[in-house]
């Protein structure tokens, strides 16, 4: 059984225009011990299905299909169980640290506030000593628990909410664009901190970043959106090796071009999900666009062995 199964999840927000459909019938796996990148353009859904896991979408939302962890369906789960397993089992870390960090509180009352509110009965004492052992493993100086987040740099705040998040020891945790802010010396850093406390905790973890070149420096996996659907997913090598899906073909040319050494990106704009294509939501951009792909969304297919991808040229 996966540590996480995703299946057939769709997440629709309602607005006063309608219905945004983000998350269109996604099927997605996450592993113990592995790191998935979920990569796309802005908007086509990467972070609703990271909050859809941790059931914090705004009340009214539509959500359908199924999130089993550890064989949990979060999307039936009640409130009080969703509570139980976030921050503990789950966990989210977010773009910016400051947002999440109040400047008011030393890292200690953080950390205090952190794990009394789902162990009451623990005494301070002991929620600072558990405070000091995490920050040790992200390598901040256990010392300097009874300081304000502004007396730490960027990456050092980064690391607190990495602890902050890490704090249960969740077989999962959700990283959001966990570097964006950061210089790529510190980024390295931090991702490099994560994958040895993923090894070390046998955690599975979700990297949702629009950096390429991140997922395949730390993803074992990659998953590729495009306007709420996964067009393509499989192994990271092998996907950059050899992408199928003509999304994945653009995301991965556009980073840069190695015969001229420029910057190309995919013509046309992602679309607006009010107003989403019909068929194959890439057909407007797609170059191999055939007649059929803008009847109906293509059917998923599996080229090979751990390779899916929605697309009718291989279908
Ligand atoms: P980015 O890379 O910019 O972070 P993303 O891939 O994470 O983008 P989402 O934030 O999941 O994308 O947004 C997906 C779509 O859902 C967008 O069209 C966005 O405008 C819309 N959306 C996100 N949150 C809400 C909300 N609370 N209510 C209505 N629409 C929303
Ligand atoms: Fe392009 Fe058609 Fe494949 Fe969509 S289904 S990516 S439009 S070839
Ligand atoms: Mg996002």
């Amino acid at each position: 059984m996966s540590l996480l199964d995703i299946s057939h999840l769709t997440v629709a927000y309602r607005t006063r225009s309608g219905p945004i459909v983000a998350v269109n019938d996604a099927t997605l796996r996450v592993e113990r011990g592995t790191t998935v990148g979920l990569v796309g353009e802005s908007g086509c859904g990467k972070s609703t299905l990271g909050k859809a896991i941790l059931g914090i979408i705004p009340e009214g939302t539509r959500v359908e299909g199924s999130i089993v962890f550890d064989g949990v369906d979060l999307v039936a789960a009640d409130e009080a169980t969703l509570q139980k397993y976030r921050g503990r089992n789950l966990s989210l870390v977010f773009q910016d640290p400051m947002t999440r960090l109040n400047p008011l509180m030393t890292i200690r009352d953080h950390f205090v506030e952190l794990i009394r509110a789902h162990e009451p009965e623990t005494e301070k004492e002991d929620a600072e000593k558990r405070a000091r052992e995490i920050l040790a493993a992200v390598r901040i100086p256990p010392d300097r628990i009874k300081q304000y987040p502004h007396e730490f740099s960027g990456g050092m705040r980064q690391r607190i909410m990495i602890a902050l998040a890490l704090v249960f020891r969740p077989s999962l945790l959700i990283a959001d664009e966990p570097t964006t802010s950061l210089d790529v010396i510190v980024e390295a850093q931090i991702l490099e901190l994560l994958r040895s406390i993923k090894r070390e905790f046998d955690m599975g973890v979700l990297l949702i970043t629009h950096n390429l070149g991140l997922v395949a420096e730390y993803a074992d996996e990659i998953a590729v959106m495009y306007a709420g659907h996964l067009a393509e997913r499989g192994g990271v090598l092998d996907v950059f090796e050899e992408p199928q899906h003509p999304y994945t073909k653009g995301l991965l040319e556009s980073v840069i071009d190695l015969d001229t050494t420029e910057l190309r990106s995919i013509p046309g704009q992602p679309p607006d999900l009010l107003h989403p294509p019909s068929g194959c939501p890439f057909h407007p951009r797609c170059p191999s666009v055939m007649p059929h792909c803008s009847t109906s969304f293509p059917p998923i297919t599996r080229p090979r062995e751990g390779r899916e991808v929605a697309c009718y040229l291989y279908s």
